[in-house]
């Protein structure tokens, strides 16, 4: 078995509904990965993106991991029956990396890996979840069904709360009952009515979570935490600098409900850092590691047994992203559950097609792989790079 073309492209990304409003310049990388595997007489290829939120990784992809792919003698790929071993194929990747020194080639990595681990459950003719289990030697679910909730609440350029309280309602339209918005990017005043306003639409606080996308410095971190400790939300997101976890460790006192953090680290040494400096608790707090920034599944699989050997239930963990990829490894490992922007991120926004929440979770489709192909705005422009 061979990897034979690696194909990149970059994609812009908008955080509303309505791309015109722009915000950042996102981008985000599109990958295919084709083997020399046939299946109903194709090759099968491998699909994946470098998640959201932040900016493509073309030349990282096309510089130096996509030709140690295409460079992999056959055997380095494949497990003892010439199969595609996404662990395996993840090593050739990383060879001659150094410790250190993550960078974003984590997410050039993580981008690559999605493809992979799509590209090897298509080969065995699995829906992800249940070759992860497979490979993992984990209990497989007849019928997997995952806790999703709904992110987005971006503050909007004018008309903040108006067009907050509509996407909110579209939001509670689809389903959505638990929620999460963003705050930090004005000032608290106005953020505490956008957290009325949302709270009020979605039958109470306990329904609506915050992330700061860690905004505040050390002394806004503490003020605003202790503003928002009486309100009883879901929780409380990225709220400072992501390394600095003296900051973290001193809310984790001050603030009794829970505290999200783990998005913007991306690795297992950044991991057990926040785990032994930064204050969090096994008992309430929430672990939001992006399976595609940290490395892809390989390097996200390390982080969840790190935690998970200290103590801390699967359950802890809700990964960022937005990805279809994850809710796959939410079924496999257990997960909370998984985190899906409705409306902003297009085309990564939403589900597969057809897919109906019921009592907030979701039914992964029967459909070998991820699944893009049954995620029609997706598959629409993932096809495109074929
Ligand atoms: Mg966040």
């Amino acid at each position: 078995m061979r990897i034979v073309d690696v194909r990149e492209r970059l994609i812009p990304l908008s955080r509303y509904a309505d791309a015109s409003l722009a915000w950042s310049e996102l981008t985000t990388s599109i990958v295919a990965i084709e083997t020399d595997v046939i299946r109903d007489g194709k090759p099968v290829i491998g699909y994946g993106y470098a998640s959201v939120g932040r900016y493509g990784q073309g030349g990282l992809i096309r510089e130096r991991f996509a030709p140690r792919l295409l460079r992999a003698a056959p055997g380095l790929l494949t497990n003892e029956r010439g199969e595609l071993d996404p662990l395996l194929a993840w090593s050739v990747m990383m060879r001659g990396e150094k410790l250190g020194g993550h960078g974003e080639r984590c997410v050039a990595v993580g981008a690559l890996d999605m493809a992979i681990w799509d590209a090897a459950a298509k080969i065995a003719g699995l829906p992800l979840h249940q070759y992860l289990a497979g490979y993992l030697d984990l209990a497989v679910s007849a019928s997997p069904r995952v806790r999703l909730y709904a992110s987005g609440g971006y503050l909007y350029p004018t008309r903040d709360l108006f067009r907050l309280s509509e996407e909110i309602r579209q939001l509670a339209d689809l389903g959505y009952g638990q929620i999460k918005i963003k705050i930090g990017q004005t000032d608290f005043a106005h953020d505490r009515q956008r957290i009325d306003v949302a709270a009020r639409l979605i039958s109470g606080p306990e329904n609506l979570a915050v992330d700061a996308m860690n905004a505040y410095d050390p002394v806004q971190s503490v003020e605003v935490a202790m503003a928002l400790a009486p309100l009883g939300l879901r929780w409380f997101e990225d709220v400072c600098d992501p390394l600095d976890f003296a900051t973290q460790a001193r809310l984790s006192e001050l603030y009794a409900p829970a505290l999200a953090s783990g998005e913007a680290l991306f690795s297992l040494a950044e991991a057990k850092l926040l785990e032994a400096h930064g204050g969090v608790r096994a008992d309430r707090d929430i672990l939001v590691f992006d399976p595609v920034h940290c490395y892809g599944l390989c390097g996200y699989l390390q982080i969840v047994r790190f935690f998970t050997s200290r103590g801390w239930s699967a359950r802890s963990f809700w990964p960022h992203g937005g990805q279809l990829f994850a809710l796959h490894i939410a079924a496999a490992l257990g997960l909370g559950g998984g985190e899906i922007t409705p409306l902003a991120f297009h085309p990564f926004n939403g589900l597969f097609d057809g897919a109906q929440l019921v009592d907030g979770a979701v039914s992964l489709p029967d459909l070998a792989g991820i699944g893009f192909e049954s995620a029609g705005p997706i598959w629409s422009i993932l096809r495109s790079i074929r």
